[in-house]
């Protein structure tokens, strides 16, 4: 059975509606697409300088960097940090990383409690489920459903008022800062020239959780690096537009600097996360996958996330920028097949990343996609000789029931089943009738 979800198509066209009614603003859109495409092309091009110089600048006004080759390392070197500073409560902002490298899981093994501030992210985290978009993780629940939620799991009257919703979650939340000994973070853009650090955000948490614990840790994926804060401005631009159709996010958090915190400055930890990031970016045709903003857009008009969402994907990462992700930074899954090859998700990335065609690109080369075109032709050969089909009918039938749910997800997308056939074909019915 096909899982559909009617909030994702609903949430999905009304940030495309506010994403176009602002582009038509813009005139200089276009101009701007092709400059951070630029600005994109040229760290990625030049990673390790870069890296370099950013691990320099952040040194220089007091942070500790730490580089993990994969996410088991990470996980190990947050851990150790959190160990050091005898951590016991966590806050998080939101943070797709985090998510890549399962950080959560591990520090809720290592008996550490870990509250997510992010308002979807909490929904999800209350849920026990992944985000199912990049930018708005509870895009995928519909109102009823977080009321729901929210009674079962925080013991609040049920009621279904968006804003009233936002005002329980927000009162569990806010008292989840004061006792937290570290806040996590991501990073949505480091400028290796000064140093600086870049959080854009809606709710304000991420300034709390960046600020009140006595330690900060971001984690950052080493493409989110830009050369000086001078070419920040473009990009500020095209990430919320594209995301959720804003001119600007309600925050821009700049961090330079340890945040003196009474007796002591506040310890920082910036985690540079490389992941398969440096294979992606050796790699000729498949690197510009690393210029993503992560603003959602790709997903957003997308045919088949509209229909079945981010979980579809079985990835951290979905949509059109998952399909080419997931080779590297993922756990290899070939996903090229989740596709319509309609083309729009190239048409509207704010950094003009191909992504129709490297998905195509991928396709030539997926065994699943093969797998997929033999099995529709040999149906196709069966079905149009009535006789043979016939005579296969049963056969089929016993094949289909008894095809198990880990293949039925390889082929038709994760916790998604191959339609059910009748209990009796339509022939068979016609000839008992007449009998
Ligand atoms: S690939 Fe482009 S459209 Fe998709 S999330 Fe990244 S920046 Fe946005």
């Amino acid at each position: 059975m096909a899982v559909v979800y009617p909030a994702v198509r609903v949430a999905t066209h009304r940030a495309l509606a506010a994403r176009e009614q602002l582009v038509q603003t813009y005139p200089e859109w276009e101009a701007w697409r092709e400059q951070a495409r630029t600005i994109k092309a040229e760290v990625i091009a030049h990673l390790d300088d870069y890296l370099e110089q950013l691990t320099r600048q952040v040194q220089s006004w007091g942070g500790e960097v730490i580089y993990a080759r994969d996410a088991a390392q990470a996980r190990r070197l947050i851990l150790e940090v959190a160990g050091r500073h005898q951590v016991n409560k966590v806050v998080k902002a939101k943070s797709m990383t985090t998510e890549e490298i399962g950080l959560n899981s591990a520090l809720e093994s290592a008996g550490l409690s870990v509250t997510e501030t992010d308002l979807g992210e909490f929904i999800v985290q209350l849920a026990g489920e992944r985000p199912g978009h990049l930018t708005a993780p509870a895009l995928h629940l519909n109102r009823e459903q977080i009321a729901d939620l929210f009674h079962a799991r925080l013991g609040v009257p049920r009621q279904t008022d968006p804003a009233l919703l936002s005002r329980q979650g927000a009162a569990v939340l806010r008292s989840s800062f004061g006792d937290a000994q570290m806040g996590i973070t991501g990073v949505n853009f480091a400028a290796a020239a000064r140093g600086t650090l870049v959080m854009i955000e809606n709710e304000g948490n991420l300034r709390l959780t960046a600020t009140v614990p006595p330690v900060h840790l971001a984690l950052m994926g080493i493409e989110k690096i830009i050369p000086s804060l001078a070419d920040l401005e473009v990009l500020l631009r095209l990430l919320p537009a594209s995301a959720t159709g804003q001119r600007l996010t309600a925050y821009v958090n700049f961090i330079h600097g340890l945040k003196n915190q009474g007796s002591a400055p506040q310890a920082f930890y910036l985690v540079l996360l490389d992941n398969g990031r440096r294979r992606l970016a050796a790699h000729p045709q498949a690197r510009e996958a690393l210029y993503c903003l992560r603003c959602g857009a790709c997903l957003n008009i997308c045919p088949i996330f509209q229909l079945g969402g981010g979980h579809l994907y079985g990835q951290v990462y979905p949509g059109a920028i998952g399909i080419l992700l997931a080779p590297f930074l993922g756990n290899g899954a070939d996903l090229a097949d989740l596709c319509s090859q309609c083309g729009a998700c190239s048409l509207i990335c704010p950094v003009k990343i191909d992504l129709a065609n490297q998905i195509t690109r991928l396709r030539s080369q997926s065994v699943r996609h093969q797998a997929l075109r033999l099995l529709v032709r040999a149906t196709a050969a069966i079905m149009a000789r009535p006789r043979l089909y016939r005579s296969l009918e049963p056969g089929l039938r016993l094949v289909r029931n008894h095809l198990p749910t880990s293949l039925q997800s390889y082929l038709w997308g994760s916790g998604r089943r191959l339609p059910e056939f009748a209990p009796k074909s339509y022939h068979r019915s016609m000839e008992e009738r007449k009998n």
